[in-house]
């Protein structure tokens, strides 16, 4: 049973376990093909590149990757990206651009907590940071000071109003991320679309703005017959959205058989046109 599980989160994003112990986990659910899509960084990516090189071994095939965050038309939408060139230059770029924007809205979070009476100090913020902070790492950080109870309520009290209140751009366009990604030698394809608003209308148009690949979770599908995404040249791609080990959350949860990787891997090869930067 070789698995390819496509979208997995470390630590250098909002997951809890390293690198390596990915890989380490990966080989235990029998996951070959495996892709760390952290948000906004190819931090782990990277470091998991050179853990499997230097440790010579076939057992998992890395398949770059990361999650954008993205939006369009007024909805948030995360892209998982695959296959590109890690060191395209125009690429790390909007990465690190990225990066910045995140620290900026943490700041404002920050400011905003503290004007409403809370005691909290970036310094609060960065334990357990690696990568990318995000707005996991903030309310982790609230939770720690007792400002919340639950992380689901420093979401629902704090942390979505600031967002909509924040006065910046936070995202880009997502259809041109998909550009860029493609301009590097990759594909897209949107991950979890059961959480986008207005995923249905919205699809159809990114599949037009070339996205190829559509995150098929069970459980969650936004089509009942794949016929309805196949029609519109999109590809099913799987992957659990692993951040940590618990009952409900492992490595695999979803995922691609050999066969369909395969068939995901040879449409992005031909949409590409040859020019696709990973091989295996
Ligand atoms: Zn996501
Ligand atoms: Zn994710």
């Amino acid at each position: 049973m070789n698995l390819a599980d496509l979208h997995t989160h470390t630590n250098f994003s909002d997951g809890e376990l390293s690198p390596v112990e990915i890989i380490n986990e990966a080989i235990n659910k029998k996951i070959k093909y495996l892709s760390i899509t952290d948000h906004d960084t190819l931090s782990g990516y990277n470091k998991a590149s050179k853990i499997i090189k230097d440790s010579y071994s076939k057992k998992i095939i890395l398949i770059p990757g990361v999650e954008f965050s993205t939006s369009f038309e007024g909805s948030s939408i995360h892209l998982l990206g695959y296959f590109f060139d890690v060191n395209d230059i125009y690429l790390n770029g909007i990465l690190k651009q990225l990066q910045l924007r995140r620290n900026e809205f943490a700041k404002y979070v920050l400011t905003n907590l503290n004007k409403e009476g809370f005691n909290i100090n970036w310094g609060d913020l960065l334990v357990n940071v690696n990568g990318s902070l995000g707005r996991l790492h903030i309310a982790y950080a609230m939770q720690r000071k007792g400002i919340v109870k639950k992380v689901s309520d420093a979401f629902d009290l704090y942390l979505n109003k600031y967002r909509n209140s924040y006065p910046e751009k936070y995202e880009f366009n997502t259809a041109e991320i998909i550009n860029l990604v493609n301009s590097a030698g990759g594909v897209c394809s949107i991950a979890h679309p059961h959480t986008v608003n207005n995923a249905k209308k919205i699809i159809p148009k990114l599949a037009k703005k070339g996205l190829l690949g559509i995150e098929v979770v069970e459980n969650k599908k936004i089509y009942k017959d794949d016929k309805e995404f196949i029609s519109m040249g999109l590809i099913k791609t799987a992957g659990s959205d692993f951040h940590r080990l618990g009952k409900n959350s492992y490595l695999g949860k979803n995922n691609l058989s050999e066969e369909e990787f395969i068939y995901f891997y040879s449409n992005a090869e031909k949409k590409l046109k040859g020019k696709i930067k990973w091989k295996f």
